[in-house]
């Protein structure tokens, strides 16, 4: 039987970051990496459908892995983006709010403080004026370290440097069972290129669940691993929460981002506007909870979003949007229920503490995970045991 000594499931910029990060440690020199990947190329999910933007670490709670791993992870991949020649921007961006909404603006930027970002600066509705002419605000905080990062470009240079240290990329093999011999993990594989394909069995020695939306089906196959212990009822689940954009073909030009107040719930940012390394302007994404997987977007939100836009680009039409793509977060909170932080869990499905352990799971990894990937990544390495 084959054998590696770490798989890593799910090839999407987590996955991809893990390998890479691992792969080149020397703690884990000379030992062997495959990344599993039921599709047939990589980032096919989440990592494909997103903002794409480098966030700062303003909104979350200090201390929580959110914060601490977003500003880290910025640090690490602004520096990265630059040492492989990936196309990004550190083009800043702009939070606006009405008078009512002065207090909340200067709450964010005292957490944003308490996280460790300090550059935010307070700006006038004439500042803004001055830097974004189409533009509509009373005040708003102006974030320099926010951008932009081709993710597909981030991604493709992550899975070749792990490839060029050795990480076998196994595309169309998706996970569908692990057992736990006492002292080894056994996956089975199915081949998703062919209908009726034989399962391919292998075994490990240490396990990363990176498959983000499908995270928690993935922990649950250890169910049949003597090692799981948490029941179902315990046990984290993840909630597909959608997000669609629309791009934006009207005359208005933007030099930055722009984003409203968060929502109250923080279920989303709100539908704010990102720009892309072409200059292209995009709308979204809005926050629904849905049942199943499906990237269709609905394009009668067009009049929802343009009421929403309106409020901070007063000249935006109906017609000047266009149905763009959608995205899916993996919530780990349900509709209606509090935000979740990310969350590591080892091969019983309880939260990892302060143990190392060859299983780790990571659940949750919305929003802020692009910008996150290299820190969390770089956490793993400290955490992960192949004993
Ligand atoms: C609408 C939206 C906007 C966002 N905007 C931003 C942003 O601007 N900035 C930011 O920092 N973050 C943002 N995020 C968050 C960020 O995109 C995610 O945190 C990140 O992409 C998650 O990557 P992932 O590798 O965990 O998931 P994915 O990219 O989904 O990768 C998981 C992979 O696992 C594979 N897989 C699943 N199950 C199996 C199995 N059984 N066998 C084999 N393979 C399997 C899947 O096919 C998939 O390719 C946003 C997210 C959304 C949804």
């Amino acid at each position: 039987m084959d054998r590696f000594d770490i798989s890593i499931i799910g090839g999407g910029v987590i996955g991809l970051a893990v390998a890479r990060t691992l792969s080149t440690d020397l703690r884990f020199a000379n030992k062997s990496f495959v990344i599993l990947e039921q599709e047939a190329q990589f980032g096919q999910h989440i990592s494909s459908r997103n903002s794409e933007v480098i966030h700062a670490g303003i909104y979350y709670p200090e201390d929580s892995l959110k914060a601490r791993l977003c500003v880290r992870g910025k640090a690490l991949l602004y520096d990265y983006c630059q040492k492989h020649d990936i196309a990004h921007k550190r083009c800043g961006k702009l939070i606006v709010a009405s008078d009512k909404e002065r207090d909340a603006l200067l709450a964010l930027q005292q957490q944003a403080l308490r996280n460790g970002v300090s550059d935010l600066e307070l700006l006038t509705a004439a500042d803004v004026r001055q830097r974004e002419p189409d533009i509509k605000c009373d005040l708003a905080l102006f974030s320099p370290s926010s951008g932009i990062v081709d993710s597909h470009q981030l991604m493709a240079t992550l899975l070749h440097e792990s490839e060029a240290a050795g990480a076998l990329f196994a595309r169309q093999t998706r996970v569908s069972g692990i057992e736990f011999t006492g002292k080894e993990f056994l996956i089975d594989t199915v081949n998703t290129a062919e209908s009726g394909a034989e399962n391919y069995r292998f075994a490990s020695a240490a396990i990363v669940n990176c498959a983000g939306l499908f995270a928690d089906k993935v922990l649950a196959m250890f169910d049949g691993a003597d090692q799981s212990r948490l029941s179902t009822t315990q046990r984290p689940a993840i909630h597909f929460c959608k997000g669609d954009y629309f791009s934006y073909t009207g005359a208005a030009r933007l030099n930055h981002l722009v984003y409203p107040m968060p929502e109250a719930n923080t279920v989303g940012l709100g539908i704010h506007a990102t720009i892309d390394l072409g200059g292209g302007i995009r709308f979204g994404p809005d926050a629904e909870y849905v049942e199943s997987l499906d990237y269709d977007i609905d394009a009668r939100k067009k009049t929802t979003f343009a009421n929403a836009i309106r409020r901070y680009l007063p000249s935006i039409k109906e017609d000047d949007l266009q149905p763009a793509y959608s995205g899916i977060r993996p919530k780990l909170s349900a509709a209606g229920e509090a935000a979740r932080d990310f969350v590591l869990l080892n091969a019983a499905g309880y939260e990892l503490g302060t143990d190392n352990s060859r299983v780790i799971h990571l659940m949750g990894i919305e929003s802020p995970g692009l910008t996150s990937s290299l820190a969390l990544a770089e956490m793993l390495a400290d955490r992960l045991s192949l004993e």
